[in-house]
């Protein structure tokens, strides 16, 4: 299947390379050329999209969700992290199955697609069942287990990690952990042993409250990053997700160890976690992605809202405007977010690339005038403009529809698994 995308601003995303008009063309799953019109190569084309002079660019990385806590949306906020997490969500994920999780992982995707995301990097309860809700909505996925002493077993980690990866070219499986607090010493030690075994990154909840930091130490003597550095879980690098209460030393051995970050501004101020270093990151050369999170603590899944507060919570802690500019923002969300999902072909738009592409409506009041591209989508742009999503070749969002899915039938039975949640 070919697909002609012209009259188009392109942004690449590509270092150096200016927005320019001209045209983009997919054939199943890959982009096959992006360049001036003049230079285009003819050919039947399955469909030809005139752009209007709007923006096809890549699309964002979502680099840190649990799609299924959509069950908890308005269910329990305005609390603290531990309370939020063992009296409201703990209780509640332990009646809910894989087939729920399922379901509320499709809700979640819409909302993704009307964001611009082309994929997610999921930590959540059944990563078989996400998998499946992923497959068969064309959201690209990588999961991530999120082991801790409640459960699963080193086994079944063991086993998704096999089984998991190459399943499906649109799915991966990440080893993680959820975090420092829900590990004890001895599985974490015991993580330690397959991520040497497998030669694997590893993923985690880390430094997210200062509470957390200050409990690590008191349990051992060190910062959680030090921790994980003493046990060898970061011996293969990785990702640390929020990052907010990291020290000089902590950036120091994320550095050695080729750990990144991921940052989710919406959800560190709802719970009233901190602010994150950006800046510091970014300074240090530490790769920074961005999140949401998952829709209970967020709780909204849209990628303008954390790309603005990104840049905007930077300027505020940095006391400096100049902190984190707009096409820094957009290099994390995409770019960046590549990179710490191991997503590699999928971070710019360019000849043999996968097309996960989005197209941006700059004809709305928002967007005009048309002066500074990556200003007006980080500071000014929203969902509302986002006119198209496509993945892995396939259109799956546009002008406001979701392409062979019945919308209404995920909404009724989210309901009904929110109901038993409740
Ligand atoms: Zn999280």
């Amino acid at each position: 299947m070919r697909i002609r995308f012209y009259n188009a601003r392109i942004l690449t995303m590509k270092e150096n390379e200016d927005i320019f008009t001209g045209e983009l063309h997919t054939q199943d799953n890959r982009i096959t050329y992006v360049g001036k019109s003049e230079d285009a190569p003819e050919g039947d084309f399955l469909r030809e999209i005139d752009c209007k002079g709007n923006v096809i660019m890549p699309g964002f990385k979502n680099c840190h969700t649990h799609s299924g806590m959509t069950a908890f949306r308005s269910l329990a906020d305005d609390l603290n992290l531990q309370d939020w997490l063992n009296n409201e969500i703990f209780p509640r994920e332990a009646k809910m199955s894989g087939e729920d999780c399922n379901i509320l992982t499709k809700l979640a995707i819409l909302e993704y697609l009307t964001s611009g995301v082309t994929s997610i990097q999921d930590m959540y309860l059944t990563p078989e069942t996400i998998a499946d809700a992923c497959v068969e909505m064309g959201m690209r996925c990588e999961l991530v287990s999120g082991l801790n002493k409640f459960g699963p077993t080193l086994d079944v980690l063991e086993r998704r990690y096999n089984e998991l990866n190459g399943k499906n070219p649109l799915i991966g499986f990440k080893m993680g952990v959820h975090a420092e607090y829900t590990c004890d010493k001895e599985l974490l030690q015991n993580v330690s042993k397959l991520i040497h075994k497998y030669e694997s990154p590893l993923y985690v909840h880390m430094s997210e409250t200062k509470t957390e930091v200050d409990e690590c130490i008191g349990r051992y003597g060190m910062t959680p990053v030090a921790f994980f550095d003493s046990l060898g879980l970061f011996d293969f690098g990785g990702v640390i997700y929020h990052g907010v209460w990291t020290t000089d030393e902590d950036m120091e051995i994320m550095l050695k160890r080729n750990i990144g970050v991921v940052t989710n501004p919406a959800s560190n101020l709802k719970l009233a976690s901190g602010i994150a270093p950006i800046d510091k990151y970014l300074k240090k050369g530490i790769t920074v992605g961005i999140g949401t999170d998952g829709p209970s603590s967020n709780n909204a899944l849209d990628m303008f809202r954390e790309m603005y507060l990104v840049t905007a919570l930077a300027k505020v802690r940095e006391m400096n405007p100049l902190a984190v500019p707009a096409p820094e923002v957009l290099k994390m969300a995409t770019v960046n977010g590549a990179i710490l999902q191991e997503h590699t072909d999928t971070d710019t738009l360019a000849k043999g690339k996968l097309a996960d592409i989005i197209m941006l409506d700059m004809n709305m009041p928002n967007m005009q005038p048309i002066l500074n591209i990556p200003n007006n989508i980080v500071y000014s742009g929203c969902k509302s403009n986002v006119k198209m999503t496509m993945i892995d070749g396939v259109i799956l969002y546009e002008d406001g529809r979701f392409a062979g899915v019945d919308v209404e039938e995920i909404y009724s039975e989210a309901s009904a698994v929110m109901e038993k949640l409740k």
